[in-house]
């Protein structure tokens, strides 16, 4: 039985997981949780936000499923999440989003899948602030070597799930150097994958397509802070933060996560939807080959948000967590 990293996170972390480690219970999957946390908890309890017990068990486990870890805005520490990320050269943010019957949204028929660069760009901490001058720069670096590693993951995924075609999004036409490193690394990458069409769209435009006709996308491949504000936009195509998932995959560990924050306005109340942890959950299963539990589950899950009774009230229902969690566990 394979041994999973739980790390249920800050605020409403404990609740979510709570709720996925039932249905999971219910469902039978075959895994064990390893459960070590991060954050904020860790880091009032015992004065250090990522213990090297999760390091030790993350190192250990190569697999990992993360609830939200709460991060102080401008100023205390780094991001937990991006810290796991570069330590573990964890290079590609995976960001499926697909309309669900039951989820109401503006648009149907969206099935895309974001794979954001998640260790470089504007992300790799090489910040400086001269206080005497009043000027901050922050530099995007971008490699050739990254940006090969991220195009091909994209590839990989839409020749090993059929999808039909690939879009690199990027900023080429200003951000010259950068923006050549990535469309030359898609143009060389594509010729591995003659049955992948590709194409490439600056972002702007980007943006105006997906919120005008996303239908047209299938796997779209970004670097950091395109990915990081595209990955929240196509949420909100198909029903927001609160029903998508999202993974965080190196070549040799993958940490699976749920993609909103730790919702401290609600924490402790019974009313965090655990659907966007669960949906991590269910890619970490296809990620272990557990497919069919995967399917399982999810069906139980649409199943469960066709009935808004059954669903909490950022749904429009008015189940606690734990009953959500219940409805699921009866619809398996
Ligand atoms: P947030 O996602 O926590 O909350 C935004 C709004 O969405 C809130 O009204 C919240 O109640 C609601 N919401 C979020 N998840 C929900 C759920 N599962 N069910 C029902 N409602 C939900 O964003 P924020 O307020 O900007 O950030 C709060 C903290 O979380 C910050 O410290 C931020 O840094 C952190 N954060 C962490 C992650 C992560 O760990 N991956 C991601 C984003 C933000």
């Amino acid at each position: 039985m394979t041994t999973v990293t739980l790390i249920p996170g800050d605020g409403i972390g404990p609740e979510i997981t709570e709720a996925v480690k039932a249905i999971f219970a219910a469902a039978q999957v075959p895994l064990t949780w390893e459960e070590e946390n991060a954050g904020q908890t860790t880091f009032d309890a015992m004065g250090e936000l990522i213990p090297q017990r999760l390091i030790d068990s993350l190192e250990r486990n190569k697999i990992a499923l993360k609830g939200p870890i709460t991060t102080p805005v401008g100023k205390g520490f780094k991001s937990v999440n991006v810290q796991l990320r570069q330590k573990f050269d964890l290079y590609s943010n995976v960001r499926p989003a697909k309309t669900t019957a039951g989820v109401k949204t503006r648009f149907e028929n969206v099935d895309l899948v974001l794979f954001r660069e998640n260790t470089e760009g504007l992300y790799a901490g090489l910040e400086t602030f001269d206080e005497r001058l009043g000027i901050s720069d922050s530099i995007a670096r971008v490699t050739v070597q990254g940006s090969y590693k991220i195009i091909r993951a994209a590839f990989q995924f839409a020749e090993k799930h059929n999808r039909k075609k690939v879009t690199v999004a990027h900023k080429a036409n200003i951000l010259k150097s950068a923006g050549r490193i990535f469309l030359e690394a898609a143009a060389q990458v594509s010729k591995e994958f003659p049955n992948v069409v590709w194409d490439d769209k600056i972002i702007d435009n980007m943006c105006m397509q997906l919120v005008s006709k996303p239908e047209q996308f299938d796997v779209v491949v970004t670097t950091n802070l395109f990915g990081d504000i595209l990955s929240d936009l196509c949420a909100g195509l198909v029903g927001g933060l609160g029903v998508v998932a999202g993974a965080n995959i190196g070549d040799d560990m993958a940490i699976f996560e749920a993609v909103h924050g730790s919702a401290p306005d609600i924490a402790g109340q019974g009313l965090a939807n655990p659907t966007a942890l669960l949906r991590s959950a269910l890619m970490m299963l296809e990620h272990m080959g557990l497919h069919d539990k995967a399917r399982q589950i999810e069906n139980a899950l649409e199943k469960t948000l066709l009935d808004k009774n059954c669903c909490t009230r950022d749904l429009g229902g008015t189940a606690s967590t734990s009953e959500f969690a219940q409805h699921i566990i009866s619809n398996l």
